[in-house]
């Protein structure tokens, strides 16, 4: 998997295809609703592909497809790493997701296409689609995780989530420290969200020593007032002493202006592609001595959480399943270290 942005090749949905080894792509067209929707099966050897599906006001229809594309095969890696029984799928919506107001009909209708597949794809949420969006989905097809819990589904990931991001967070701490004790660590986490606010209870309890940091005001007064953690401007972020830093916000935050800035020796966070570019930035924070949690793998509590929603839900079943991350992550360190490649690439090859 790498950062970079893949292109069509020559512009060839097939060739793309052949290249980044997918299995099929789906168009969805639908003139009453306005339904225009792209569903991506990366690999279903290990089982169904599931992948949340993105509504997401797209510039044109190639970019659209790329992204479906992208995202779907990273699914693949994440769950063959997870050791779940599912392949990578990921599906879009070409559309603004905010300005659609009425939302049974057009969802409705996206869930009779998804059941078109025989439960070759199985959906969830993502950017631009919530709970409630599932449960309209779910009134046509089985093949949707993701629901409100009172429907039996397993609601909103991110406690979950939020568990194996921690988890990785003390693998990582075993391997760099030779004790995987947070207690007494300085830990910075940039963004306190659904899944950064559940993180910082972890810390807060485990006796670590955590400072936040928010573009909203908001989030950071309403998690440090229950937690009473110190408050760190976003502009300071890279200017803070800490042992631990922990993205939770946005994507790319590792790269060429912040790598010479960090004082951590650990990386961990629930943020997807957390370093800008994969191999460079993976091998500077060797250099540095900085030990890298691969973020596929450590925020893969959500993916869990689904798929335990497909065998009935059951939420301490989803924390226990979570806890592969820790084993897997070590793993991960060793096979970096023997083989002299940086760890994100390590856990592409394990997976
Ligand atoms: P969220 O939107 O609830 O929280 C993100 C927080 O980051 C918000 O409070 C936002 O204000 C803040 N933020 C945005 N830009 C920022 C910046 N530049 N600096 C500091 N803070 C900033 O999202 P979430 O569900 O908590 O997810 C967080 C990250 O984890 C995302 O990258 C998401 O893709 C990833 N992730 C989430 C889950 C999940 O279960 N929710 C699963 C896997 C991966």
């Amino acid at each position: 998997m790498s950062n970079n942005t893949p292109q069509l090749t020559n512009g060839e949905i097939f060739t793309t295809m052949r290249e980044m080894e997918h299995e099929q792509l789906v168009f969805c067209n639908d003139k009453e609703t306005g339904l225009k929707a792209i569903v991506a099966i990366h690999n279903t050897t290990l089982g169904p592909a599931l992948g949340g599906t993105r509504f997401w006001n797209y510039q044109n229809e190639d970019e659209a497809i790329i992204d479906v594309l992208r995202l779907s095969r990273g699914m693949t890696y994440k769950a063959a790493i997870s050791g779940l029984n599912l392949g990578g799928g990921k599906a879009v919506i070409i559309g603004d997701s905010k300005a659609l107001t009425n939302r049974e009909p057009l969802f409705r209708r996206y869930g009779k296409f998804v059941n078109g597949l025989g439960g070759r794809y199985i959906t969830a949420e993502d950017v631009g689609t919530s709970t409630g969006d599932m449960e309209y989905i779910g009134m046509e097809t089985e093949s949707v995780a993701g629901k409100p819990e009172q429907l039996g589904g397993g609601g909103d990931p991110s406690p979950v989530t939020a568990y194996g991001v921690y988890l990785g967070m003390r693998a990582a701490a075993k391997y760099a420290n030779g004790t995987d004790s947070l207690s007494g660590k300085r830990v910075l986490v940039q963004g306190v969200g659904h899944v950064g606010q559940h993180l910082v209870k972890h810390l807060v309890q485990e006796g670590a020593t955590v400072m936040i940091a928010d573009i909203s005001e908001e989030r950071t007064s309403a998690v440090a007032k229950e937690f009473g953690v110190e408050v760190v401007s976003t502009a300071s972020i890279f200017d803070t002493q800490m042992d631990i830093y922990a993205p939770c916000a946005l994507g790319a935050t590792i790269n060429d202006e912040t790598i010479g800035k960090l004082t951590c020796n650990i990386i961990a966070g629930a943020a997807n592609n957390q370093l800008k570019e994969e191999e460079k930035h993976g091998r500077a924070l060797i250099e540095r001595g900085i030990v890298y949690a691969p973020d596929y793998l450590i925020n893969a509590g959500g993916l869990i959480n689904c798929y335990v929603e497909l065998e009935g839900y059951n939420r301490e079943r989803a924390l226990q399943k979570t806890e592969i991350i820790y084993q897997r992550a070590l793993e991960i360190f060793a096979v970096a270290a023997s083989n002299n490649i940086t760890t994100q690439a390590a856990a592409n090859r394990v997976a």
